[in-house]
């Protein structure tokens, strides 16, 4: 670290890399950590826990230029080793995300994918700063591989056909990013990384474009990033649990990603779990060996002290039940019972608000949780309950007392269905659940079963529901005066089935439908506008009914209460008038009918 630094008091800024699956996130990971290890400058990259550390010289290194050596003033930068949006939302910090920039991969020939747009949303809600790669430019018909060159470089050798080729599946990723709210463009072409999102085409394969990547986010943490950079190197340990983990040898430990302050052993720490927040003391602070230190039996070894930003084991007694996501603070005796609080309010913060009924969310940490929450409140779908943990025979035999069949739902997100909770499931088919390590596919998997079932439930009561009709017995139509009478009617408005009975507008029943001819044909309805024959049973031409009568379908009034108050929005205009119509019938004598 330069004296620069070190007078900026600024830490090394964290970067998560997400996107899609087999777009090439790992690969980008391997290529930052290993190009200076197999150039001999192994060292020169730590390798913390559950992150890499790429110091300012490498990147420097990297892109030939040591006059750029003094134009930065952050350290380098801290890459998070899981890769996806998964390990962005677990390293929640004070309701924001621990990660200070991203990167999102998107495979240049397949283009956007759901997790493409959930890494997008996401990065969108926390407001990250990021940038986009289009990665495997080397798989393009044509490319000529220039390994580890700058892109500009590498473009510049290829043939206008393959830049041509180029071109088009670019623009197209630019294309998708403009759809979903992002005006990009190639980060060459980029003043203002403000306005513009950058994207810069890679290969995580060849290493092209690598470089570009490593200082278009130097940049941006320098110039969007600097307040929050600032640390109290001196001060107390802050940071958050990134996986809670089972050693050999150690019990259990915490992967911590420490981003202010200094943690020793020896240091009490505050840790979250659901309800009262651990109280602990460090027995060790633990680091992975280096290579050539394999011979010890344990992959790590024992540090006196840890820095911010890098990434730590912690053992310690009593973790079992820290939670992934949640704060490590470093107390001391004056401060435990105000860090005791904060840790306590920040978990209860996470402790999702809830609506009385509704769906039960389960996710594998708070910050999917939350995200989770976050995505259903906005499809307006009600939730019950959210809870961090696998689905439990608990979860079911609540889920199981549900009565409404589009509650009696769990949403899993990222976690397992115990046993016993499938063998309890098997006693309840009604209840589903649904499971996926991305979102929003349980989001688009639950909407289209709430779809399916209204279906269903709109099929069911269509097909008993009585429906408003009325029609006009035609003048020099009557057939057959009685036993049935059969006449000649127009549909003013709605639908006439068979076996329905009909009224006058005084509200008499005069019949039943007993027979609808078209054109010489049997058809079991006739609706709105059309010309028919039909029988009614029950009346006489001369005595009930005559020419020129005007009658109506007799609604019962359960039903009545359905079209009115359920589904009014769902009837046609012409059902609308005659449902109006016929409620003013009813309602003439007896106001509260129907209500
Ligand atoms: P992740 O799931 O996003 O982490 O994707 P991986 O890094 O595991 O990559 C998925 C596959 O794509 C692997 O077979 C990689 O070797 C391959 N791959 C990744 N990046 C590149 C690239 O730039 N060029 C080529 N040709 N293949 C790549």
């Amino acid at each position: 670290m330069s004296e620069n630094h070190e007078k900026k008091n600024l830490r090394t800024p964290i970067v998560c890399v997400m996107g899609h699956v087999d777009h090439g996130k790992t690969t980008l990971l391997d290529q930052i950590r290993g190009t200076s290890i197999v150039k001999g400058e192994a060292g020169a990259i730590t390798q913390h826990i559950g992150a890499t550390e790429v110091p300012i010289d490498v990147i420097v290194e990297r892109c030939g230029d040591k006059r750029l050596r003094d134009k930065f003033i952050v350290p380098g930068l801290l890459f998070i080793d899981t890769p996806g949006h998964h390990a962005f939302t677990t390293l929640r910090s004070r309701g924001g995300s621990l990660a200070d920039l991203a990167v999102v991969v998107v495979d240049i020939n397949e283009g956007f994918k759901p997790q493409t747009i959930e890494s997008l949303n996401i990065l969108k809600r926390f407001k990250t700063p990021f940038i986009v790669v289009t990665n495997k430019i080397d798989k393009l018909y044509g490319w000529k591989s220039n390994p580890h060159a700058p892109f500009l470089t590498t473009y510049k050798k290829q043939t206008p056909e393959t830049q041509a080729l180029f071109e088009t599946k670019f623009y197209e990723v630019v294309g998708r990013l403009y759809e979903q709210g992002f005006s990009a463009d190639r980060f060459d072409r980029i003043t203002d990384f403000q306005k513009t999102l950058g994207v810069v085409p890679i290969s995580g394969l060849t290493g092209e474009g690598v470089s570009d990547v490593l200082m278009i986010l130097l940049g941006l943490a320098q110039r969007f990033l600097e307040s929050a950079l600032h640390y109290n190197i001196d001060g107390p340990g802050i940071g958050t649990v990134l996986e809670v983990k089972e050693e050999k040898g150690l019990g259990t430990t915490i992967d911590v990603i420490l981003y202010d302050g200094t943690l020793r052993k020896g240091d009490t720490v505050v840790i979250g779990r659901l309800g009262e927040p651990i109280e602990t003391k460090i027995r060790a602070l633990l680091k992975p060996r280096e290579l050539a230190e394999i011979r010890y039996e344990s992959k790590f070894k024992q540090v006196p002290k840890a820095v911010a930003a890098c990434g730590v084991k912690i053992s310690a007694p009593g973790i079992e039940e820290a939670l992934a996501g949640s704060p490590v603070i470093m107390a001391t005796p004056e401060t435990i019972e105000s860090v005791l609080e904060k840790v306590k309010k920040e978990i209860a913060d996470v402790q999702i608000q809830t609506d009385s009924d509704g769906v039960m969310i389960k996710a594998d940490t708070l910050g999917s949780l939350e995200a989770m929450v976050h995505e259903f409140r906005k499809a307006e779908i009600k939730i019950r309950k959210a809870e961090v943990g696998d689905v439990s025979k608990r979860d079911v035999m609540e889920a199981s007392t549900i009565e409404d069949p589009m509650h009696s739902v769990i949403l899993a997100f990222n976690i397992k269905t115990t046993p016993d909770a499938l063998e309890l499931m098997d006693e309840h088919p009604s209840i589903r659940i649904f499971t996926n390590d991305v979102i929003y596919r349980i989001l688009d998997d639950y909407k289209n079963y709430i779809k399916e079932r209204e279906e269903e439930l709109e099929k069911l009561r269509s097909d008993t529901l009585i429906k408003p009709g009325q029609f006009k017995i035609l003048p020099g139509c009557v057939f057959r005066q009685s036993k049935p009478a059969v006449v000649g009617v127009r549909i003013l408005g709605g639908v006439i089935k068979n076996n329905t009975d009909v009224m006058l507008p005084d509200g008499t029943v005069v019949g039943t439908v007993k027979g609808i001819e078209n054109n010489g044909k049997k058809i079991p309805k006739a609706t709105v506008g059309m010309e028919v024959a039909m029988a009614l049973d029950g009346a006489t031409v001369g005595r009930q009914i005559k020419e020129e009568d005007i009658l109506y379908v007799h609604i019962p009034e359960s039903d009545s209460k359905v079209l009115e108050f359920e589904i009014f929005d769902t009837l046609s205009n012409d059902e609308k008038e005659t449902l109006e119509k016929y409620l003013a019938i009813r309602r003439k004598d007896k106001p509260f009918w129907g209500k």
